[in-house]
């Protein structure tokens, strides 16, 4: 495994396993297989409704708590006065843990200052190891700033080579903020590219493995996921080999610039959905 120090000192796995859309006894199975195939690194969140199983495999998995690392998120719904702080509460009850590593606003929508202000304050608690930031775009990231009194440690964005958000990424990272990719392999719509193909074969390498590295020698952290035992190992398999320069470069003109994403600047709860059992209701 390969760490990367955030700014406030803290060590961070630079590969770890993301659990959206598992539910039920495939997210506890997932991070059992996972936390078993050597990641440390798990990312959650209040809206992919699985903290309560993610929570059970971290608790049963036989590893100590002190070297896991476990991120959470705060939906935008939940970005709202007082609710933060209710949000917290609730996804630490439900992984039943004490304390979490690192704790996002999931999104720049909402209260986002106040938001931040109630994050800033776990921080200081010591209920949060580190907090930051996701999908924040440059300008997010400056707005942010004017109020906040701790920079994020991190900004978690989509990013994979077709679509690798340099400007956001690079921004981040000149601010002193980690980036992490989710999406790192485009969802699986990565893997098929020829010249992501042609490397897999000159490295003896999947094109997974190749994706994984080209992230890591950029300096960005990832959370692939998959619920498949050969897929997480493959996908942890990424530290015994380097990318040259030119073939790092080959990766990198792949970027078709700006994505169809839709980065919103308000609560739209048709857009957003609401997170059905907080009892948490749109405003
Ligand atoms: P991903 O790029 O990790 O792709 C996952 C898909 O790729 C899997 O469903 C599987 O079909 C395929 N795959 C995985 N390993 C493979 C392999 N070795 N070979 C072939 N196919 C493989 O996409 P993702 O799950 O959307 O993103 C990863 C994580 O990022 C999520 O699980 C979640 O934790 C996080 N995330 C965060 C946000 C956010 O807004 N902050 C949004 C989406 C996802």
């Amino acid at each position: 495994m390969e760490y990367i120090t955030l700014n406030n000192g803290i060590s961070m796995p630079m590969l770890g396993l993301g659990v959206w859309n598992a539910h039920g006894d495939e997210a506890y199975n997932e991070v059992r297989m996972g936390v078993d195939e050597g990641y440390r690194l798990i990312d959650t969140a209040a809206y992919y409704e699985n903290e309560a199983e993610v929570g059970r495999a971290v608790r049963d998995c036989g590893v100590p708590r002190g070297e896991l690392f476990i991120t959470s998120k705060v939906w935008p719904s939940e970005m709202v006065h007082g609710r933060t702080l209710a949000s917290f509460e609730r996804s630490l009850d439900l992984l039943g843990l004490d304390y979490l590593d690192l704790f996002l606003l999931h999104w720049p929508i909402g209260d986002v200052a106040e938001s931040w202000r109630t994050l800033e304050g776990l921080y200081r608690e010591g209920r949060v190891c580190a907090v930051g930031v996701s999908n924040f775009m440059p300008a997010h990231i400056d707005e942010l700033l004017k109020t906040a009194e701790v920079v994020p440690a991190l900004n978690q964005i989509e990013s994979y080579p077709h679509h690798a958000q340099e400007g956001a990424a690079g921004y981040s990272q000149r601010h002193g903020i980690a980036v992490e990719a989710w999406g790192p392999l485009g969802k699986g719509k990565a893997l098929g590219d020829p010249v992501i193909a042609g490397l897999a074969g000159k490295y003896e390498k999947t094109p997974a493995q190749i994706v994984l590295r080209w992230h890591l020698q950029r300096n960005v952290i990832t959370i692939p996921k998959s619920v498949r035992r050969e897929r997480l190992r493959e996908n942890f398999d990424i530290f015994g080999f380097e990318l040259s320069e030119s073939d790092m470069a080959a990766i990198a003109a792949l970027d078709r610039g700006a994505g169809e994403r839709y980065y919103p600047t308000e609560f739209d709860p048709d857009r957003f959905g609401v997170i059905p059992d907080s009892g948490m209701a749109a405003r």
